[in-house]
């Protein structure tokens, strides 16, 4: 569902990422690791159609989307800085996408409803956004991507900024609307054991490259080299 060929980009002379080439397939939950500025953000930034890679190109749904636009791609993306519209409600938010795509008042309601459901957030679908903790405004935005049922989702560090218990209960939700909704997932996260209790495949990045793609038992079992064992915290 998403490729990247030869994609590089360069910061004002620092290469951030280099040959990086990538296939996801449908329906697939890719999680995302490396070190602090290994190009994580940027490589996600690059499929979601917010960075022009200086050579090589995106693909999605098997469409060479490397000069079209963020909303003209199949992709919506979390990031770890939500930006919701803070004059609507919070259900107004989610019902947002469907509302542009001509879905009718009570069918945009039911789902907004389900969705904030599923985020656990049903009782403040009437409040602003900025009634609501940094934890639940990312929940919301969560609901509203997934409102428009992408083919494709990126997410950066989505639950980044919840406590413990909920980040343990939405990494099951999560994995179990991805697989619901058969969306295919790219997700990055510091947290190795999140990444490995969720992905079914890993890619570890390393100054601007994949070290090593493969899944989860692979990549701890048989790593490519030392730097990757240690990074995964295999090696003894
Ligand atoms: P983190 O885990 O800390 O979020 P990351 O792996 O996501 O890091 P990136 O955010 O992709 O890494 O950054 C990779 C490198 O590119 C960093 O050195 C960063 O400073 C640089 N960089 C990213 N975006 C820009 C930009 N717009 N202008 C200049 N440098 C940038």
């Amino acid at each position: 569902a998403v490729a990247l060929r030869g994609v590089a980009k360069s910061f004002g002379g620092q290469v951030v990422l280099s040959g990086l080439s990538l296939e996801v397939p449908r329906g697939e939950f890719l999680a995302i690791v490396g070190p602090s500025g290994s190009g994580k953000t940027t490589a996600m930034r690059i499929i979601g159609g917010f960075e022009a890679p200086d050579e090589g190109t995106v693909w999605i749904s098997g469409r060479d989307v490397t000069a079209l636009p963020a909303e003209r791609r199949d992709v919506n993306t979390v990031f770890q800085s939500y930006a919701l519209f803070p004059h609507m409600s919070v259900l107004e938010n989610v019902a947002y996408g469907p509302r542009m795509r001509g879905v009718g008042r009570s069918a945009r309601r039911r789902k907004a409803g389900e969705l904030l459901e599923l985020v656990r957030l049903s009782d403040v679908g009437d409040r602003k956004p900025n009634q609501l903790s940094g934890g639940m405004q990312q929940r919301v935005a969560l609901a509203r991507a997934l409102a428009n049922e992408p083919a494709v989702l990126l997410l950066d560090e989505p639950l980044g900024a919840l406590d413990r218990k909920l980040r343990e209960e939405m990494q099951r939700e999560l994995r179990r609307i991805q697989t619901e909704l058969g969306a295919t997932f790219i997700y990055i996260t510091h947290d190795q054991e999140e990444a490995f209790g969720m992905a079914d495949r890993l890619a570890v990045m390393r100054h601007g490259g994949f070290e090593q793609i493969g899944d989860p038992a692979t990549i701890y079992d048989r790593p490519v080299n030392a730097w990757t064992a240690l990074f995964v915290g295999s090696a003894n």
